[in-house]
């Protein structure tokens, strides 16, 4: 069955159409700039050449449409109609305490997913419009929602309470939940088939490592704590967002820049991270490590900082599970950025890891790259938060 999977966010919309059974992809894409001047859509059939196009998308329903036409398009589609088209999986940010798992989406799934729109004011909506721009044009096709917060909702509450009085969560669930979800699961799982070992019977730390940045603690199975919060803002120093910081610097900045609460947490989420640390050099951390290569010092002290707060995480979760039997690095600093893994690697000598040089040096597949006599194992493993959703939603569907 082909599925097609869907991330819709505020003003761009990623779409990969998937076969369940080969699970490869069969064509992907995306739309920006949906309801601004410009729009685009860059579109990729598998095997084919990619091309981008210019085209007015006022709105998401509209950017649905061009997406399908697409895909069934004579010339560059790669399906006859959309009858070929056996379900969708949409890519949920929040899904609070109410969702666990993926689930079929119906009117009172719609609903509870509408309720988190506090937790996200940002995602959530924009989630919501692609789902009900779906339902739109492809009247019967199952839908399935698959929520970033999901996997973490294992965690013990004493890795997810705040320590602020307990009414704040009770009335309003402030709590950490977690994101990347998807691609914590994902690694975790890959992880242990590639070593040959049960997945319940490990402990791992899954670094995903993107410009959005995460670690997870998972325990024979099981999710128990990850480092984002309430928000996204919580954790590791990422492209733009600051991570970890003390929460007085808010009002303290509020009071000295003049700014609202909002346009603090707008410095905290976008100016911050690497970019902001490197004194605005760039939010991509290959033009922060090149500018670290060329003797920028701010670069140098941005890296250095990036590198050193993956390390403490990782600390704090062979803590928090009292040992780690691997450790994953993911997405794409962490996929790619063998010079990134070597230095927050050099961090954990104290508990006998070694890594191979020569397979530290690879990029693009599933492999492991610490030594043979390495105490804890290390893996490279490339996230498919796509392939992922696609299987969420054929099992569902297929029930
Ligand atoms: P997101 O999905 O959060 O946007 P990605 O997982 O796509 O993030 O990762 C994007 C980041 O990966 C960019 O900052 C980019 O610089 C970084 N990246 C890609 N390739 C490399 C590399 N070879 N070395 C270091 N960083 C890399």
């Amino acid at each position: 069955m082909n599925i097609l999977v869907i991330n819709c966010g505020s003003s761009s919309l990623k779409f990969q159409l998937i076969d369940s059974e080969t699970e490869k992809w069969i064509a992907k894409g995306l739309c920006e700039r949906i309801g601004i001047d410009g729009s685009m859509i860059t579109y990729t059939p598998a095997g084919g050449e990619k091309e981008k196009k210019v085209i007015p998308m006022p709105d998401h329903t509209e950017a649905i449409r061009l997406v399908l036409e697409t895909l069934t398009n004579e010339k560059t589609g790669v399906v006859k109609d959309l009858s070929e088209i056996g379900a969708v999986g949409h890519r949920i940010v929040h899904g609070g305490e109410k969702f666990a798992a993926s689930t079929i989406i119906d009117d009172e799934v719609m609903k509870a997913i509408e309720e988190c729109n506090d937790l996200a004011p940002l995602h959530n909506p924009a989630n919501l419009i692609g789902i009900h721009a779906c339902q739109k044009l492809m009247d019967g096709t199952p839908m399935v929602a698959v929520f970033d917060t999901a996997f973490h909702q294992t965690m013990p509450a004493k890795a997810y309470m705040y320590g602020i009085p307990y009414e704040y969560y009770e009335k309003y669930k402030i709590r950490r939940y977690g994101f990347h979800g998807t691609s914590h699961s994902y690694v975790s799982k890959r992880a242990a088939e590639v070593l040959g070992e049960k997945y319940e019977d490990l402990k791992i730390i899954v670094c995903h490592l993107g410009n959005g940045a995460s670690v997870s603690a998972v325990k024979n199975g099981k999710c128990v704590d990850t480092s984002m919060g309430l928000t996204p803002l919580e954790g590791l120093i990422m492209g733009t967002r600051s991570g970890d910081i003390d929460p007085a610097v808010i009002e303290f900045l509020a009071h000295k820049e003049n700014m609202t609460v909002e346009e603090v947490l707008n410095v905290l989420n976008k100016k911050s991270g690497v970019y902001g640390l490197s004194g605005n050099i760039s939010s991509d951390f290959r033009d922060v490590e090149q500018a670290q290569a060329e003797g920028n010092e701010k670069a140098d002290l941005a890296m250095q900082a990036f590198h050193y707060r993956v390390a403490k995480y990782i600390g704090a979760y062979v803590a928090a599970m009292n040992g780690v039997d691997a450790i994953c690095f993911t997405a794409g600093v962490g996929e790619n950025g063998s010079m990134n893994r070597k230095v927050i690697c050099e961090y954990l000598g104290y508990l006998g890891i070694a890594l191979d040089e020569e397979a530290n040096n690879k990029r693009g597949e599933d492999m492991v790259i610490s030594t043979k006599d390495s105490k804890v194992k290390v893996l490279s493993i490339p996230t498919n938060e796509e392939l992922a959703i696609a299987r969420e939603t054929n099992a569902l569907v297929n029930k």
